[in-house]
């Protein structure tokens, strides 16, 4: 509804050479590339988008969506991708979605109906097969694996997953300031969901508790205006390059 600045798609560059020519300018040069870290069941790749300035230290992960039916959080990433300009300390790695088959089938689980966000090493347990089955064991699934093994690699201090529709920012054990400086630039409440019971073997309490970064859930309602996608892009831009 509001005025939208248009830009233009961005190339994705395939590397980061050439950057000696442009030292001269005060703004280094952002550069975009794209990565397959991982292939879904059905055999879908798992792409993600690294943004960054060269010497830049604050590494951020982006999640849009780990539930295929939640998908909000996918146009944070995309304006976060087209987005023109970035702070040169900002290291930002996006995932449209690392549920490519639910994505795909607007589905939460993935093919095998497992749901990602429960098939995670940590407070792990067995449950019914419903549309938070956690899965035959912890890291059944590829796509828990390729996310498992890019968390660690990348080894961000920051990684950020959009959810719907609970409204809200997960209140964590670690990084309070963080998690009140996401919940307010993205304009929605400080949330404790109530973990009890239904928490187990999720991805952020898996970063949280088995990793040095701090992972956050974001909650967005059921619908979801422009003005607050383009709020949440440019908080994970600000709180992710400070911190
Ligand atoms: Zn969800």
């Amino acid at each position: 509804m509001a005025a939208a600045v248009l830009v233009a798609p961005l190339t994705l560059a395939a590397g980061s050479a050439a950057a000696d020519d442009a030292a001269d300018d005060a703004a280094l040069p952002v550069t975009t590339t794209s990565e397959v870290v991982g292939t879904s069941v059905r055999g879908l790749p798992m792409t993600v988008v690294h943004r960054t300035t060269e010497g830049a230290t604050r590494r951020v992960l982006v999640i849009g969506s780990i539930h295929g039916d939640e998908r909000a959080g996918m146009r944070v990433v995309r304006a976060l991708r087209d987005r023109v300009d970035l702070p040169d300390q900002l290291d930002l790695w996006l995932a449209r979605t690392v549920n490519p088959d639910g994505t795909a089938a607007d589905r939460r689980t993935n093919d095998h109906g497992v749901d990602l966000n429960r098939n995670f090493p940590y407070n792990w347990h067995t449950s019914s097969r419903d549309e938070t089955w956690s899965g035959p064991r912890p890291l059944s699934e590829p796509e828990s694996v390729a996310l498992r093994d890019l968390v660690r690699r990348l080894d961000p201090w920051l990684v950020i997953t959009f959810h719907q529709p609970l409204f809200g920012v997960g209140v964590n054990d670690k990084g309070y300031r963080t998690v009140k400086a996401l919940a307010a630039g993205m304009r929605l409440p400080l949330e404790d969901f109530v973990c009890t019971g239904i928490c187990y073997g999720t991805f952020t309490q898996w970063v949280n508790n088995r990793t040095d970064g701090l992972a956050v859930t974001v909650e967005f309602g059921h619908r979801v205006r422009d003005w607050r996608i383009r709020a949440a892009a440019r908080t994970v831009v600000d709180v992710g390059a400070g911190g």
